[in-house]
């Protein structure tokens, strides 16, 4: 029989050949919670379970011809992952102007779970400065917003440091403290939404495991809840129920971090 096409996520992010995190990951939580994953990719990675060994953007050109074909589906939110080079921001910045009012998820991926630096210092500046202001929604973990404000360095706020990005424009900040435990919440992490109105906070109980694309699982599970029409409170609790129902019944690698079970 036949079936509607599912509100359409246009993905702009890495490969993994993992399948951990980056586009596959991108896709198969997309699916899950009711999307179409429209898969763009900035990047080539090479990597394993442990670290990414080597980086290669797509050129700019490449990426935007490759929206240009596939502008006519009728996108309903927009997934950044991976940006590794000035001239890929430059391309979804573009992009993200092409679709006016389209909500834009951003999960600012700057090192890998390993360790590898997948940012420089002055592409984070551009990011800061440039992307930002037309983000709905940013995802990062505690690392992440520290090295997204490096003016709040004297503080542990993480308050503090998530105003400071609302005051860019970007319109909320979903802060989850999986990679640095909040003091006194060695058992828990917290995910905590900032936004002009409103802050709001849920604790998970912590997993003793390391995993790889958590939070590719996560932001595009609220790109997908975002595109089938919820509203962002609702899209980022129900994108953790499934992030967590995805990193509990996860799976072990031979070595390594282990990998979401999206299905
Ligand atoms: N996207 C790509 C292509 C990656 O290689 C990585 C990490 O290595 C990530 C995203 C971020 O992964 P995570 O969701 O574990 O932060």
């Amino acid at each position: 029989m036949r079936q509607p096409l599912p509100p359409v996520v246009l993905v702009l992010a890495g490969h993994d050949p993992t399948g951990g995190a980056g586009l596959i990951a991108d896709s198969e939580s997309i699916a899950a919670c009711g999307g179409w994953a429209v898969t763009v990719p900035t990047a080539l990675t090479i990597q394993n379970c442990h670290n990414v060994v080597r980086v290669v953007p797509t050129d700019a050109y490449l990426i935007n011809q490759m929206v240009d074909e596939i502008a006519t589906l009728p996108v309903a939110a927009i997934k950044l992952g991976l940006i590794s080079s000035e001239s890929t921001l430059e391309a979804a910045i573009s992009i993200i102007r092409r679709f006016p009012g389209v909500p834009v998820v951003a999960d600012p991926v700057l090192k890998a779970g390993g360790g590898a630096e997948l940012s420089t210092p002055e592409l984070r500046q551009q990011y800061i400065e440039r992307l930002l202001p037309l983000v709905d929604i940013l995802t990062p973990n505690r690392a992440e917003l520290a090295a997204l404000t490096p003016e709040c360095q004297s503080t542990d706020d993480d308050t503090a440091r998530a105003v400071a990005l609302l005051s860019l424009g970007c319109q909320a900040v979903l802060v989850s403290a999986t990679d640095d435990p909040l003091p006194g919440n060695d058992d828990q992490v917290l995910l905590t939404l900032h936004s002009p109105d409103n802050t709001r906070q849920w604790p998970w109980p912590r997993l003793p495991e390391q995993f790889h694309g958590s939070g590719c699982t996560l932001a595009s599970a609220i790109a997908a809840r975002l595109a089938v029409g919820e509203r962002l409170l609702t899209a980022c609790e129900q994108a953790q129920h499934y992030t967590w129902q995805s990193l509990s019944h996860g799976y072990e690698t031979p070595s390594g971090q282990f990998l979401p079970n999206r299905t």
